[in-house]
């Protein structure tokens, strides 16, 4: 290779890895964001949508710290070891629907069924039949070498009968007996097998059991995989899982089925079997016959998938109500007794309303039923019982700005308009509509605090100097932050309204307004509320909060527009892409996204962050991948189109 192809080499990696840096960053704000909105009683996306987000961000960076919160299994004190069989994620399914739609797409010709073991992965490394390591899951690549407990736990040999070398996958599993018995202390099975594995003096780990269910050789020189090749032992998966058995390793039971309907039928039998086996399972696992290096060397292994049960549930009992403030709104949050869900402990739940409280007919004190959606998002899903002694839940009746609240059932919120808390929140969504990067809600809250902002406009007189006092983040920082700010100073004048955060009023519904002829500021604020409830899509309320917050905030726009740091662009909506939508996944090849999108909007389109019904196009360099959005625009019957036609389209090829 020559020296400027290596450098040219050596420039697409670095290319490449600011873009996936820069995906993730994007990936964890838009989690915490939605994260905020759902607490906050206003989620804008899907639990679906949600889960997308959370899946493509723990392809691109298993360790990011957002899934600290939800549970890590980083120990101090191992030694680290790479692991032979690096685990990424898997293709998961939690119905019937969408597991008969990714058998019709990799089209196996036998279902290979097993169990889905719901304990803490570990790979055995073996060296001419010796056992070396054994590696936790860690990052996916590198674990804790956890050696010595392992070889106390059963199911773990120090010695097989062939000179095996490569790895051996199985979950180290708490048998329900033992956690009766001796561990009824720890939340769950998983939970206790995850603590033990990992202690110092090793101590429990003569409790645990590891069940196996994956394998791969290696080339002895070289250390890579030949799965199902060469010199590996087995040559399918069906001969996989024999080999085990014949080594001696405990092995879950593997189930062959030809129809995909019949792996559903397993499915929900093994859920009503499921409270009788020795171990926590919390679905199957399905794989085609053949082994496919390949496929296994992605990120997300395409041709297996774990089809999960139904919703896991759990009672508890609702001990306070925290009344969550968010701009003028106030949202119940249910405080229950911890308790283990879909592998975290939840002890808060959002209530949404109280309206919701009401229908549900809680009390504080209620025992509820508690679910997780998308495996996040707890949730109290309805009342089991009313036990004596409970209390009836006091809906706050003032505002900390001493107004009274008005409660309206499916909204609890401060009317005053200029209660302070209503200008923070619209500043934050100013920045956060804008996408302005770094300027963070704790320095805007300074700023108020400190009476140095009073205005949206307020944020485009700030001076790098002063700012850089706030929060000791430096001139250096503070030149970053105001020069994010002054690089959106072109907003389409959806935009500029959805950042005045008028109540329930996005870009979306903004835009519904402009498409109907709206389309200045001044025409907007000419409308009257008749003319814009009949616009498809508004109706009598949203058009009244349109004119009422246009009319209050009137002044605080006119002050922004005054400053020249902000104008509206000019509406596109007559251009090619009038009408159109457009979602983008995956990377482009000629275009950053951001690029991808301003293209769609110069030519009057939208673009779209995920797939939704009446999507016109999803945008993928990778058609025929097995991703969600994939999946999902194929269902809804959106169009899926490269690059090349969209830049086509678009008139730029
Ligand atoms: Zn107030």
């Amino acid at each position: 290779m020559s020296l400027t192809a290596r450098g040219g080499a050596a420039y697409y990696v670095r290319a490449m890895a600011t873009k996936k840096d820069a995906r993730i960053g994007e990936l964890e704000s838009l989690i915490r964001l939605h994260q905020d909105l759902y607490y906050n009683g206003q989620p804008e996306i899907s639990d679906a949508d949600f889960d997308a987000l959370w899946d493509e961000l723990a392809e691109l960076d298993p360790g990011n710290p957002i899934f600290a919160a939800v549970g890590s299994d980083g120990a101090e004190g191992w030694p680290k070891a790479r692991h032979v069989m690096p685990m990424g994620s898997q293709e998961k399914a939690s119905d019937p629907e969408s597991f008969l739609a990714w058998c019709a797409k990799v089209g196996h010709a036998e279902y290979l069924v097993q169990y889905k073991l719901d304990g803490a992965s570990l790979e055995l490394q073996y060296e001419g039949g010796e056992l070396a390591r054994a590696v936790t899951r860690g990052d996916g690549e590198i674990g804790d070498d956890i050696s010595p407990n392992a070889r106390r736990m059963g199911g773990v040999l120090a010695r097989l009968p062939e000179a095996f070398t490569g790895g051996v996958r199985g979950e180290v599993l708490m048998p329900r007996s033992v956690h009766e018995g001796k561990y009824a202390d720890k939340a769950n099975c998983r939970n206790a097998a995850n603590g033990l594995m990992k202690r110092k003096d090793g101590s429990g780990s003569e409790d645990l059991v590891v069940v196996c269910y994956d394998a791969a050789g290696t080339v002895p020189a070289s250390g890579e995989l030949f799965p199902g090749g060469g010199a590996a032992p087995f040559a399918d998966e069906a001969g996989k899982m024999s080999w085990l058995e014949r080594m001696g390793f405990q092995v879950s039971p593997q189930r062959c089925f030809s129809r995909p309907e019949d792996v559903v039928d397993y499915r929900a039998r093994v859920m009503d079997r499921r409270p009788g086996l020795p171990y926590d399972i919390d679905g199957l696992v399905v794989k085609g016959r053949e082994i496919d290096p390949a496929d296994l060397a992605r990120a997300r292994p395409e041709k297996q998938i774990a089809f999960k049960f139904s919703l896991e549930e759990a009672i508890s009992t609702l001990r306070d109500i925290e009344w969550s403030e968010s701009g003028a709104n106030y949202t119940p949050i249910g405080i229950v007794d911890p308790v283990r869900l879909a592998g975290t402990t939840v002890q808060r739940a959002n209530l949404v309303n109280t309206n919701l409280i009401g229908a549900m007919g809680l009390r504080i004190g209620s025992r509820v039923i508690m679910t997780k959606r998308g495996e996040i998002i707890p949730k109290i899903e309805g009342l089991v019982d009313n036990p004596p002694g409970t209390m009836a839940i006091e809906v706050p009746s003032a505002c900390s700005c001493g107004s009274r609240l008005v409660d309206e059932g499916t909204r609890l919120f401060c009317p005053n308009p200029a209660c302070p808390k209503k200008l923070r929140h619209r500043i934050e969504k100013w920045l956060s509509v804008l996408d302005v990067r770094d300027f963070g809600g704790v320095i805007v809250g300074k700023l108020l605090d400190s009476g140095r902002l009073r205005s949206i406009a307020g944020l485009y007189g700030l001076e790098a100097a002063e700012l850089a006092e706030y929060d000791r983040m430096g001139e250096i920082l503070a030149r970053k932050i105001l020069r994010n700010l002054a690089a959106k100073s072109e907003v389409s004048l959806a935009r500029f309204i959805a950042g005045f955060d008028i109540e329930g009023i996005g870009e979306l519904i903004a835009e519904k307004a402009i498409g109907a002829g709206f389309d200045s500021l001044e025409k907007l604020r000419g409308a009257g509320a008749e003319a814009l409830a009949v616009v498809d899509g508004l109706g009598d309320i949203t058009a009244a909060t349109i004119v009422k917050g246009l009319s209050e905030l009137g002044p605080e726009m006119d002050e922004l527009l005054a400053t020249g740091a902000v104008r509206i662009l000019p509406p596109a909506a007559t251009g090619p892409f009038a009408g159109k939508s457009f979602c983008f996944t995956g990377e482009l090849k000629t275009l950053k996204r951001g690029e991808a999108e301003a293209l769609v909007r110069s030519l009057g389109g939208q673009p779209k962050p995920s797939v939704t019904k009446g999507l016109s196009y999803l945008v993928t360099n990778d058609p025929s991948s097995g991703s969600e959005k994939n999946k999902k625009a194929a269902s809804y019957g959106v169009g899926i189109i490269g690059e090349e036609d969209f830049l086509r389209m678009a008139g730029k090829a």
